[in-house]
């Protein structure tokens, strides 16, 4: 399965505001399989390591405290080519950039509150779903 999988999550602006289904069949549309799915909460100490990469931008503080804020949902997808199709399925990071129909365009209002996550590379896919998920809570 390497290769063809990427991993999201539904931030919590998203999740609170109620775009959460919409959210999911908007990805289902796109061609992607859910393999695994989990609605949760991060602790500081789990968002933290999450997004150790940006530990000393200056967006760290509010980056950690927006993803704690509320509850979340995490999943892995699958398909061909899924993690460079899925940023193009989300937009760009900051939503005012987003193109028309993207995620971010159609449901985030901020570049901090941006509705949605996307893995970067395979190999931070495979990280990143392994860090939410174990073997046997995927399909
Ligand atoms: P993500 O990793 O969440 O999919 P991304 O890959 O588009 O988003 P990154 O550069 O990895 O963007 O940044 C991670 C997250 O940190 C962004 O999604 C956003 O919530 C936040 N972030 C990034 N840049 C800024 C910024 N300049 N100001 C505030 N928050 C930011
Ligand atoms: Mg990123």
């Amino acid at each position: 399965m390497s290769g063809k999988i990427t991993f999201t999550m539904i931030k919590p602006d998203a999740v609170a505001k109620g775009h959460t289904g919409k959210i999911i069949d908007h990805v289902i549309q796109k061609g992607y399989k859910l393999v695994a799915m989990k609605y949760t909460r991060l602790s500081e100490e789990k968002a933290g390591e999450f997004y150790a990469i940006h530990r000393e931008r200056p967006f760290f503080k509010d980056l950690i405290a927006f993803m704690t804020s509320g509850p979340i949902v995490a999943a892995v997808l699958e398909k061909e080519n899924a993690v460079a199709d899925y940023r193009n399925v989300i937009g760009a990071t900051d939503p005012a950039k987003a193109e028309v129909g993207t995620i971010r365009n159609l449901y985030a209002k901020s570049i901090d509150a941006n509705a949605v996550h996307g893995s970067d590379s395979d190999e931070n896919a495979a990280i990143e779903a392994a860090f939410f998920f174990n073997g046997f809570e995927r399909f």
